[in-house]
């Protein structure tokens, strides 16, 4: 039986409209996600709840995000809270003579965004930073339990937020909040299998010789994040090779992707680490809203257990996964895989 381990008080984050590209829609990342994965996994008696001792999360999260960051989202989320509603950026200052910030909630909030998919409201904050210490309370459990698997049931999700901004519904990179409190047992493995390139990762552990970053996603010639997660991104010069990237394209089955996983975890275990990190999203999934795969139910127990096969201690942390109506059972099928 698996940790489950909550994000304490996510439904304060819970934004009502996203752009889909030039649509306006219902967000997707919705509070009732968590809810239904934790209310499944219990009825099947796949999970048990595990309450953890909450911790400090400034530790891990300075490691990884920059403290200007850090300073901006709890003020943005004071400004929404006067303003009453949900804050989106709507100027980005990417140009070289743009970098003055100006004092205001918009000015930090473009400053801090790569796009409009992360709006910031007055609970996104406290959501994000208990989405982290869930995360962080995983790899403590794992730490003093190598054999138990903790799941981590973030929300917000975070494996697009890099060092200074924040993107694609993610706020806090929680998988690699957890990796760095486990860089204290040894080398790090973060397997990233959402449907989209986890880009907030792979900016966070560019430079770092001690993280390895796998990625099994769509292209990004094709699909989010677009900047980012082609095939010769392999980490910066203190790094190099530390990452791989695995852009697939549509349509792709589950015997193209278990082949691709199965490479990938051959570098894998050639690093060596001494954890595993799975940055866990269940948008691979081919009737998920936000897919191109072609991957159905059967496709996951087998990516469960090709992980598990490593061997080595994991945790799971929730990232993606919109199909609300199966979401608990792409989540159960994978935990069946794993051999709980
Ligand atoms: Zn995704």
């Amino acid at each position: 039986m698996i940790k489950l381990i909550e994000t304490i008080g996510h439904d304060r984050h819970a934004p009502e409209v996203e752009y889909d590209h030039d649509r306006v829609i219902p967000y997707r990342e919705t509070p009732n996600r968590a809810e239904l994965i934790r209310d499944y996994l219990l009825e099947l008696g796949l999970a048990e709840i595990f309450a953890p001792q909450i911790s400090d999360p400034s530790p891990s999260l300075s490691a990884i995000h920059t403290l200007p960051y850090l300073e901006a989202l709890p003020r943005l989320s004071q400004a929404a809270s006067e303003a009453g509603r949900y804050l989106y950026p709507y100027i980005f200052p990417v140009r070289p003579s743009m970098e003055r910030i100006p004092d205001l909630p918009f000015g930090l909030l473009g400053r801090h965004s790569i796009d409009v998919g992360s709006p910031v409201g007055p609970g996104t904050w406290s959501a994000a930073v208990a989405a982290a210490q869930a995360a962080i309370a995983a790899a403590d459990l794992l730490v003093t339990d190598p054999t138990c698997l903790p799941y981590a049931l973030c929300r917000p999700p975070g494996h697009h937020s890099g060092r200074d901004f924040m993107g694609g519904y993610c706020y806090l990179n929680n998988a690699a909040a957890a990796a760095q409190r486990l860089k204290s047992r040894g080398r790090v493995a973060i397997i990233d299998i959402d449907y989209h390139h986890g880009n907030g990762t792979q900016d966070i552990f560019w430079d770092d010789p001690d993280v390895f970053f796998l990625s099994l996603h769509g292209d990004p010639q094709f699909e989010y994040p677009n900047y980012a997660g082609f095939s010769d991104e392999r980490g910066g010069v203190l790094a190099p090779g530390t990452i791989l990237n695995c852009p697939l394209p549509r349509l792709t089955n589950a015997d193209q992707y278990l082949a691709t996983l199965t490479r990938g975890l051959e570098a894998v275990i050639r690093y060596s680490p001494a954890t595993i990190v799975v940055s866990l999203g269940f948008d691979t999934y081919r009737d998920d809203p936000l897919s191109s795969f072609a991957l159905d139910l059967d496709a996951f127990p087998k990516i469960a257990h090709r992980i598990a096969s490593l061997h080595l201690p994991t945790l799971l942390i929730q990232e993606g996964g919109y199909a609300s109506d199966v979401l608990p059972r792409l989540a159960a099928a994978f935990l069946e895989g794993w051999g709980i």
